[in-house]
């Protein structure tokens, strides 16, 4: 049942039935994201042009109705789900890329996925590095909201570090643009940093001006084995210290690598069972890969108890492929994920390896762990049965102690994929109370009403206490 018919009968009037779907089957599509948690919205808003976002803001504060915004709703956290109800706004369909060559700049509107990105950048000899894995479906709006990451994180930086300029709507309905389509911008308070991360709290986004880099003209990859996970992360600060910047450094560790096997019928290292992995890809000029793959095979000979070489492109492909297919094969090992995407500095890496064997060992639990050790960003996954009540308490209370353990790491309980409503528990580990009140003044400065995706961050969460929808959403592959 609605909460706010009145308003959502005068949106509807205003904007007409084009723009504003109230049928059951539109409301429950935008009702969850990836989390599969889900709640009713009242409306779905599908703009046609920015003045249709003015006048739903408006309406919105005037009547005091939630509105959330959504690109794909690949989200894992919970952040595109309107918890509160409301008006959802999809801007999936604002899709136009422009790619300026010269300047190396490419203009996309929000709703624009980041693989398209990729390959309208890519035709023109430019390359866009933020690639989450979900690059196929996810859009740039999104990404800028959750300060999206991925597997070149390391070597060149994620989604905050390709946006020169931000358009967009106050939650208050005013127009505004954040930076211009220039390098450097100097010039007042950099609210498009803010933006940058806000998952949706602080405005929204309806198109972004980013930089390009040149595509690398050579690429290489090397595969390695360690003995064991705290051998790999040992391994990972000698190559770092030795200034060798890969483009991508992947580890998986020895469950994924048994769970990648298991599910692609692959042999990753014939000969060589149960061992952690990195997984090395060197970028750049002909020159620049040729110095640093020399530096990469002496540390391997030094460090590695095996390595294998891409001969080819195609045998790259196939060692990616295992990649990234191993988040996936995982639930060979439980029906439910938690997958925690959780930063440890590089000096912590081998106090995190003992932790987590203890936690394994504690919780009973299969806890797979793979991910970005460019940038230090380890995706931790607690798997567990959902009817199993004591592995259900168990993933809960691992959840816990994980979290509080990257903060005593003096890490980051998420490295890309945010607070929304999943990690709402565990802010305040992270955050003292000034800077959650900091924090908080800042919404309230740019959102007096509250109207832009409430319930998330701020305001603790269970999702334990709440059933998750049994659909397969496209990604769910
Ligand atoms: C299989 C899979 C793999 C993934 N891999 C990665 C990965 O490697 N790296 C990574 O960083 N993430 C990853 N994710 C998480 C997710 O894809 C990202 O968080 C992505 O950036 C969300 O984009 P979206 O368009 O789906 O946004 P949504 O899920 O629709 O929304 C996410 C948040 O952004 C806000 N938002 C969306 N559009 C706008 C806008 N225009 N203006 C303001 N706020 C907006 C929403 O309100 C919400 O808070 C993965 C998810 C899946 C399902």
């Amino acid at each position: 049942m609605s909460l706010h018919p009145a308003a959502t009968r005068l949106l509807l009037r205003r904007l007409g039935a084009k723009c504003v779907r109230t049928d059951a089957k539109s409301r429950a599509a935008v009702g969850f994201d990836s989390s599969k948690i889900a709640f009713p919205a009242e409306a779905v808003v599908l703009p046609r042009r920015e003045a249709d976002i003015a006048v739903m803001l408006e309406l919105a504060n005037r009547h005091g109705v939630p509105v959330t915004v959504r690109g794909r709703g690949t989200s894992l956290t919970g952040s595109a789900a309107p918890v509160r109800g409301g008006w959802v706004i999809d801007l999936s369909h604002w899709r136009t890329i422009r790619v300026d060559a010269e300047a190396g700049l490419v203009r996309a509107q929000a709703g624009a996925r980041n693989a398209d990105i990729q390959r309208a950048a890519a035709a023109k000899g430019w390359f866009y590095p933020p690639d989450p894995s979900s690059h196929e479906y996810c859009t740039i709006g999104g990404n800028i909201a959750c300060n999206a990451g991925g597997m070149h994180g390391g070597k060149y930086g994620v989604t905050r570090d390709f946006v020169l300029a931000l358009e967009g709507f106050l939650p208050t309905g005013e127009f505004v643009t954040w930076g211009t389509p220039t390098r450097k911008f100097s010039a007042g308070f950099n609210l498009r940093d803010l933006w940058i991360g806000s998952e949706g709290m602080l405005g929204i986004v309806t198109a972004a001006t980013l930089r390009l880099i040149p595509q690398p003209e050579s690429r290489w990859t090397l595969l390695t084995a360690f003995r064991d996970e705290a051998a790999a992360f040992r391994a990972a600060r000698a190559l770092f210290g030795a200034r060798v910047q890969p483009a991508i450094c992947e580890f998986l560790d020895r469950y994924s690598v048994h769970c990648a096997e298991r599910a692609t019928g692959a042999t990753v290292f014939p000969g060589v069972a149960g061992k952690p992995v990195l997984l090395i890809e060197l970028a750049g000029s002909a020159g620049e890969v040729r110095a640093q793959r020399k530096a990469l095979l002496a540390w391997a000979a030094k460090h590695a108890v095996a390595q294998r070489a891409a001969r080819n492109r195609a045998e790259a492909e196939a060692l990616w492929a295992v990649r990234r297919k191993c988040s996936r094969a995982m639930f060979e090992l439980g029906d439910s994920k938690l997958n925690e995407d959780v930063v440890v500095p590089l000096k912590n890496y081998e106090r995190f390896a003992r932790f987590l064997d203890k936690l394994r060992r504690d919780s009973g639990l299969a806890i797979p762990t793979f991910g970005h050790l460019g940038d230090g960003n380890l995706h931790v996954n607690i798997m567990y049965h959902r009817a199993i009540a004591k592995e259900r308490r168990a993933a809960e209370r691992a959840v816990g102690r994980l979290m509080r353990e990257v903060v005593a790491l003096e890490g980051a309980i998420s490295g890309e994929h945010g607070i929304g409503l999943a990690k709402s528990p565990f802010f305040r580990l992270q955050h003292s109370p000034a800077q959650v009140r900091a924090m908080q003044a800042v919404k309230h400065a740019l959102d007096p009403r509250g109207i832009l995706n409430p319930g998330k961050m701020f305001e603790v969460f269970t999702v334990w206490k709440h059933p998750r929808l049994e659909v397969k959403l496209p990604w769910d592959h």
